[in-house]
């Protein structure tokens, strides 16, 4: 008697134990990479396939500089992503991150940075924080950035998540981006990541002289034209479509 009650707490621990390890694993797997080192062997394999890409596509014409790919690889795009897909935070692709709304792809991620031609100490305007993923990479490049965002929940996530991640030269504020940050204002370098109909004039004032525009143009839920905005040093501007890509709409009352 005495014997197989034993047994039978022994198999109840073990089956415990199994059960626990199983929990384990299933939490490991959830959480994403497995280690710190993980992530940036990771990171370094997925910005080696961007540069790769950027390099085939186009005749690589969208080739990106070396100071983007280094920036990118010091983020933690796996704290940037929902739970449940940190699995995949790594793979060259856009993920959703709630309210209808997407991480970009980072290849997409790169080429626009590297379009805007930054340098230490610029003032950046970002439409469309999300996830908060992009102005992280600007803040890597040293840039000082101010991110706005029209869906509250994410606005706050992505300022939380921004501020643990010690962003420091990040502010993001919930509101329409299509107004820009005037009281901010004019910025080196302005990036929309959602696609709009037209150039929203207010952006085009807030841009400084020199400075330069990333904004995706078209109709919503097709293929949108990437436009590249320069304002030259006497205040005019050149325009030049760059490449198709796909973004969620600009939303608000503009649209
Ligand atoms: N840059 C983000 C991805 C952006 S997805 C990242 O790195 O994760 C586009 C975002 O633009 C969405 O979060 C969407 O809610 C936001 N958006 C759409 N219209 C907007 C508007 N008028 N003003 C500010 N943000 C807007």
């Amino acid at each position: 008697m005495a014997e197989s009650w034993k047994e039978s707490e022994l198999s109840k621990t073990s089956d415990c134990r199994v059960r626990g390890l199983a929990l384990c694993l299933f939490a490991i797997l959830l959480a994403g990479p497995a280690s710190a080192q993980d992530a940036v062997g990771e990171r370094r394999a997925m910005m080696e396939e961007v540069a790769q890409m950027a390099r085939t596509i186009g005749a690589g014409r969208q080739d990106v500089g070396p100071a983007v790919l280094a920036a990118m690889e010091r983020v933690s795009r796996h704290e940037f992503v929902p739970l449940p897909l940190r699995i995949h935070a790594y793979d060259n692709r856009p993920l959703p991150i709630g309210h209808g709304q997407t991480i970009s792809q980072p290849y997409i991620v790169a080429v626009m940075t590297d379009m805007l031609k930054v340098s230490a100490g610029d003032a950046a305007l970002e439409i469309g924080t999300g996830s908060g993923y992009q102005a992280a990479v600007l803040a890597e490049l040293g840039l000082r950035v101010w991110s706005i965002e029209i869906v509250k929940p994410l606005a706050d996530d992505a300022a939380e998540r921004l501020r643990r991640l010690r962003y420091r030269s990040v502010a993001t504020k919930v509101g329409d981006g299509y107004d820009g940050w005037p009281e901010r204002g004019p910025f080196d370098a302005i990036v929309v990541t959602a696609a709009a109909s037209h150039v929203p004039p207010p952006l085009l004032r807030q841009l400084k002289p020199g400075g330069r525009m990333v904004i995706p143009v078209g109709a919503p839920f097709q293929t949108q034209q990437l436009l590249l905005v320069e304002k030259r040093a006497d205040g005019g501007v050149t325009t030049r479509q760059m490449m198709p890509v796909r973004f969620v709409p600009l939303t608000g009352g503009h649209e």
